[in-house]
């Protein structure tokens, strides 16, 4: 293994499932639905794959799809995005992710990382040779600290990687904090990267706000979304990468030699799905089933003594953790026989998120309801 691929452990997604289904615990661990995608969208794929849609799609992506991508952020955050120049479909958001950090790190460079994070921005810029530079956010809240993010800066850093809604925190990004970052990003000629895989799934009176809407932000800014999530389908494996022409082509020269085109009948159904989403009131359902997800899941942790964090968006919950975070879940694997994620694996020094724990809400309430009770040691 190349020395910079050295400190790439297993997922800890992989690693708390396995141990999940190995002591039939109730898997709130890795964050994918335990329920059905919506019907039509298996239609659509079931037509697609029965109509020819079953041969390599263009590179960037299928036409009908980055159509609606483009038209999807248009309507919904009135961003425009050109389809042909500025919208690129990759195997999901991790190949994006995987493609635009390839294009702009070279050995040595840094990029900015907020913690707690996303496990595979670090493991990424840790392949490209890169340097990960932290900036630590806290339960409850998980706000991010502009004066922490300006003294991350120096002459190497080329990029920022936000993620909003977050995950694991539930934090979304203002409209100021978007804006000082690009400043920052200005000054010292870096790139933002924003993964927004959750945009569909906020709550209460928080409104998603996508990066590049936001005044002076769009031309060092890349978002990164995917069908994943907004419906139910973690193992299509399709996402996005919208960027202006010249970040685009950055990504589009190693997206080619990495997947060269994703699932091409499954680009067609998510086509679909996204231009009928919005008129027929699809997302507003969406965030209304994870409305109570979130709560149902809140009021128990509370019942069970942890005191839980009240997310914005995504759909997890941090909990204050009693013990040592790895210790603590492995008895609850065992002993309850519920699976949450060790909130250090969040951060990159254990210590960081040690007191934390990391339960996923996307699930049937039937699935909350059983592991409700087992937290609770009612069963
Ligand atoms: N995004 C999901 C999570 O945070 C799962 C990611 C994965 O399994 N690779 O749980």
């Amino acid at each position: 293994l190349r020395p910079s691929l050295q400190t790439l452990g297993t997922s800890v997604f992989t690693r708390l499932t396995q141990l999940a289904n190995q002591h039939g615990a109730i898997n709130l661990a890795q964050g994918f639905p335990d329920f059905d995608p919506p019907a039509a969208l298996l239609d659509a794929a079931d037509n697609a794959m029965r109509h020819q849609f079953n041969q390599y799609a263009p590179s960037p992506g299928l036409p009908a799809l980055r159509s609606a991508i483009a038209e999807h952020s248009r309507r919904r955050y009135g961003v425009d995005y050109d389809p042909d120049t500025e919208v690129t479909v990759t195997v999901g958001a991790t190949e994006g992710i995987w493609a635009a950090v390839t294009a702009l790190i070279s050995p040595g460079d840094e990029a900015i990382v907020v913690e707690p994070f996303y496990e595979t921005y670090p493991a990424v810029v840790a392949a490209a040779g890169g340097v990960v530079r932290y900036v630590p956010t806290t339960f409850p809240d998980f706000r991010l600290d502009l004066d922490r993010l300006a003294a991350a800066f120096t002459s190497r850093t080329r990029l920022v990687f936000l993620n909003s809604p977050n995950n694991p925190g539930g934090a979304l990004l203002t409209a100021e904090e978007f804006a000082a970052v690009a400043a920052l990003a200005d000054r010292y000629d870096a790139y933002l990267l924003c993964d927004e895989t959750y945009e569909h799934l906020v709550y209460d009176a928080a409104v998603h706000l996508r990066a590049s809407a936001v005044p002076g932000c769009r031309d060092r800014t890349m978002v990164v979304s995917s069908a994943s999530k907004t419906f139910s389908v973690t193992g299509w494996r399709v996402g996005w990468v919208l960027a202006p022409p010249p970040l685009t082509d950055a990504v589009r020269r190693v997206h080619q030699f990495i997947t060269f085109a994703a699932p091409t009948p499954l680009q067609q159904a998510v086509a679909t799905a996204l231009s009928t989403g919005a008129g027929s009131g699809y997302f507003d359902a969406l965030r209304a089933e994870y409305t109570e997800r979130r709560d149902v899941l809140i009021d128990y942790l509370d019942r069970a003594g942890l005191p839980a964090a009240r997310p914005a968006g995504a759909f997890f919950v941090m909990a204050r953790c009693p013990d040592d975070d790895e210790r603590w879940v492995t008895e609850l694997i065992r002993g309850a026989g519920v699976a949450a994620i060790p909130g250090s694996a969040f951060y990159h020094d254990r210590s960081g998120g040690r007191d934390l724990v990391r339960f996923a809400f996307c699930k049937q309430l039937s699935t909350l309801h059983a592991a409700g009770a087992r937290l609770m040691g009612k069963e």
